[in-house]
């Protein structure tokens, strides 16, 4: 199915991933604030996730704001007997809009397939929240030339029956990327979301082509101007550079006047 262009507000997203004490509510503070003032028509939505322990304090920091903020994992279930998970209710219920699902550094360190990412996407549209779902290849995948068809995998097997573009984000994540200070080139970017819009498309049809389709690895104020420029690149999933709000400014920046 041919692919078509469209106008899709870019969404820049932040993942403090397990880091951040109730200082860090600060950094989102000064965010918000931004966000009504200077920044207050900035051309993407801005949004960031903190960990669990600081999801009270967010909440009641951007109440009211335009400064969205979402959960780093959900549980598939509503509500059970398991210890130390969070369920999407639970995130909805504290206001978040998203959740992040199938990050590499779950999918590495607790092992999380596919098949669960979805079931876990499918749980976050059934409590109203949207489903921010990352892929991406390792070093070895790449080196063996299997970016395209990991990708590929990956997303057809991790997304939910529930997904429409209202609902979908999807996160393009180089695992060789995250933390490393290296990124593909801007041509590499445009290959793989290229092939990631075409699935998209095949896979939900019409829906697919205004699903967001965010870059995320080592996204900088320095390289975020040429990442973003990409075609199909629709936003930034940031790590390390969005804990302090003055990066992480630097970064939304790049869709001021757009
Ligand atoms: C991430 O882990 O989602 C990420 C993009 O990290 P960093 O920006 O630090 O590479």
């Amino acid at each position: 199915m041919a692919t078509e262009r469209c106008e899709i507000r870019p969404l820049v997203a932040g993942n403090w991933k397990m880091n951040g004490m109730k200082a860090s509510l600060a950094e989102a503070a000064a965010v918000r604030d931004a966000l009504a003032g200077p920044l207050a028509s900035v051309g993407a939505d801005v949004m960031l996730a903190p960990p669990a322990s600081l999801i009270a304090g967010f909440s009641a920091a951007v109440a009211g704001s335009s400064l969205l903020f979402a959960g780093q994992d959900c549980h598939a279930k509503s509500a059970g007997a398991h210890t130390g998970d969070i369920a999407a209710e639970m995130l909805k219920d504290a206001g978040a809009s998203a959740v992040i699902l199938g990050h590499s550094e779950r999918r590495a360190d607790h092992g999380e397939t596919s098949d669960e990412v979805k079931a876990k996407a499918e749980a976050a549209h059934r409590a109203g929240l949207t489903a921010i779902v990352c892929i991406g290849e390792t070093q070895g995948e790449r080196s063996a030339g299997l970016t395209l068809s990991v990708v590929a995998r990956q997303l057809k097997a991790s997304l939910p029956k529930t997904a429409r573009a209202e609902n979908l984000v999807i996160a393009y994540e180089p695992v060789w990327a995250i933390g490393t200070g290296q990124t593909p080139t801007p041509a590499d970017v445009a290959t793989v979301h290229a092939a990631i819009r075409a699935d998209l498309v095949q896979l939900l049809g019409i829906e697919g082509q205004r699903v967001r389709i965010l870059y995320g690895g080592s996204v900088k104020p320095e390289n975020v101007a040429s990442l973003m420029s990409v075609e199909n690149v629709n936003g930034a999933l940031v790590g390390g550079a969005s804990l302090k709000a003055s990066d992480f400014l630097a970064i939304v920046r790049a869709y001021e006047g757009r």
